[in-house]
């Protein structure tokens, strides 16, 4: 029912949203007739709304369609001139849609925010490397190509350790 627009900034539009859905996206009952800082028309609802009941809906709307944030952990290298940390420490990093979020550095009582530490390299799993190792010394076997065989040796060099590029 496309026609029902016209009707959306009345406080009883019938579209299924309540006063309480709608006012942390701009709008909120009211006899006041303000202008929507989001299209420019007129916002019909309570003294101060920021926007009109039509752009609280397609707000709240978008909101609502946006696929749930993605969170992971990770162990990573870090240092933060502002927690005191001058040399790299080990922390756990959370990410949110690939954001760094909290930072959770090894020993410490407080939960860093990202913006306050620098990510210097990841640290793998425990045991990926060790399998990484065992699975490049298979190749290094099998492969009938010494150049091949001694990059393969000079990578598990590397993930053992040694190396330094
Ligand atoms: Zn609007």
């Amino acid at each position: 029912m496309t026609y029902a627009w016209s009707m959306t900034d009345g406080d009883h539009a019938d579209d299924g949203y309540t006063a309480d859905d709608l006012q942390p996206h701009g709008w909120s009952p009211g006899g006041y007739v303000g202008t929507c800082k989001v299209c420019g028309g007129r916002a019909f609802g309570a003294k101060r709304v920021r926007c009109c009941r039509s752009c609280a809906v397609r707000a709240l709307e978008a909101e609502r369609a946006k696929p749930p944030v993605v969170e992971r952990r990770e162990f990573w290298w870090i240092t933060s001139e502002r927690w005191g940390h001058p040399n790299q420490t080990p922390a756990e990093i959370i990410f949110r849609d690939d954001v760094a979020s909290q930072v959770f550095a090894v020993g410490a009582d407080e939960i860093y925010r990202a913006e306050d530490c620098v990510l210097i390299e990841r640290v793998l799993p425990a045991g990926h490397a060790a399998a990484a190792v065992e699975k490049l010394q298979a190749a290094s076997f099998n492969t009938g190509c010494p150049r091949t065989g001694y990059v393969i040796d000079e990578a598990i060099e590397l993930l053992q350790g040694g190396l330094p590029v």
